[in-house]
């Protein structure tokens, strides 16, 4: 382990945990030094909110903890109530609440696909996606990033190759990159191969679509997805995650997921959080036009100053640097003008590729956002 662990610090890929006060605000504190926060998903800036806080505070008066995995007596009304909620929020037939969403990918991806099953994954989708196809031993087609062609030809090796079903799976919005999944390809795609198409909407719910509803409403394609997974604890601002679809396909969770069955509900004060969080969310239209307008002008300040931001068209933006140790340079240097973005590294993000990952928040004020844009001249630049 000694020896595993200073590959990585010579990697400049060590980690560790700094305690942090004030992350789901705009401005954080780290080491008593104050710091403008572009590593929160906190998009809407909806953690926190008086109302959420105050859903909480009612529901810890009934008790803190569920007592029991939801199969046994820890399903409450609330938590039934939530789940109908949710299903009309998406427009889907059923939805079933998870602990988050890592267990909510892992979990469908592992008891949907067989061994004998085909799935075919974007290459950059989220860890969970990768650790739910890994369990499931289904047989794996990783396709190029965002490339609908070399998803077909994989779909047709997959069909001359005798391939059981098949199951195409994508984050919406890329954690990373903060580009957009082509998903009109891909449903014409899931079509034409009779294929099912999953979607990890973490970063997409709650900022794009009608009321928040999603990437997919935004695009126009919400009813041609099978298996929606999104999560409470980016833009909703509070915790846990969901699983909307057909009822038969939720009813096969509830019946098959083990990370589902197999682990205690959410306590009461998270699902008072989330529903209180539903609400704010659909009304969130002005919280949503703002994120959006300030993500457009931060993309355009750094696309001015010639960085590159990849693919980025949402409220994540990467300035991908390549090196480790430079990215940790240039967050070292952004902490000193009073800047925190977080420095991205592998695994979580390709050899080479490493960057700063900057994500707005609708609440954050122009005078932050200008500061950083000053910052990271004097970084880059000085
Ligand atoms: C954050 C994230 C998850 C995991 O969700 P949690 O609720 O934090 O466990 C899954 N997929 C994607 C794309 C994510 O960004």
């Amino acid at each position: 382990m000694r020896e595993e662990l200073q590959a990585l610090s010579a990697d400049h890929l060590n980690r560790h945990l700094i305690p942090t006060a004030d992350a789901h605000r705009p401005v954080l504190h780290r080491k008593g030094k104050r710091l403008v926060n572009f590593s929160s998903n906190n998009y809407l800036g909806l953690a926190g909110h008086p109302r959420m806080i105050q859903a909480m505070r009612e529901a810890a008066e009934k008790g803190s903890g569920a007592g029991s995995s939801r199969l046994i007596i820890g399903h409450s009304e609330e938590a039934e109530a939530l789940e109908q909620e949710l299903a009309a929020f998406k427009g889907t037939e059923s939805a079933v609440l998870f602990p988050n969403g890592y267990m909510a990918n892992a979990g469908l991806l592992s008891s949907f696909l067989k061994p004998s099953d085909a799935v075919f994954s974007d290459q950059w989708n989220h860890a969970s996606i990768v650790d739910g196809i890994r369990m499931s031993k289904a047989r794996k087609y990783i396709y190029r990033h965002l490339d609908p062609d070399y998803l077909e030809s994989l779909l047709k090796t997959a069909d001359q190759q005798g391939a059981g079903r098949k199951l195409i799976v994508t984050d919406t919005v890329f954690s990373m990159d903060g580009d957009v999944a082509p998903l009109r390809d891909l449903v014409e795609l899931k079509k034409r191969y009779d294929a099912a198409l999953v979607v990890d909407d973490a970063h997409g719910g709650g900022v794009f679509g009608d009321e928040g509803k999603g990437m997919a409403h935004e695009l126009g394609v919400d009813r041609e997805i099978d298996l929606y997974m999104g999560t409470f604890s980016k833009a909703f601002g509070v915790y846990g995650a969901y699983v909307a679809g057909k009822r038969d396909w939720i009813r096969y969770l509830i019946n098959k997921c083990r990370p589902f069955i197999y682990t205690t509900a959410l306590p009461p004060v998270i699902i008072a959080g989330i529903r209180a969080s539903l609400r704010l969310v659909r009304d969130a239209d002005r919280l949503r036009r703002e994120l959006r307008q300030k993500s457009g002008w931060f993309r355009r300040q750094l696309t001015g100053l010639g960085l590159d931001v990849a693919g980025s068209a949402t409220q994540i933006i990467p300035v991908v640097v390549g090196e480790n140790e430079q990215a940790l340079l240039f967050s070292h240097r952004l902490q000193e003008q009073g800047v925190l973005s977080v420095a991205i590294r592998p695994p979580t993000v390709p050899a080479g590729t490493a960057r700063l990952r900057f994500s707005l928040m609708a609440n954050h004020r122009e005078e932050d956002l200008r500061q950083a844009i000053e910052a990271i001249k004097l970084c880059c630049f000085a």
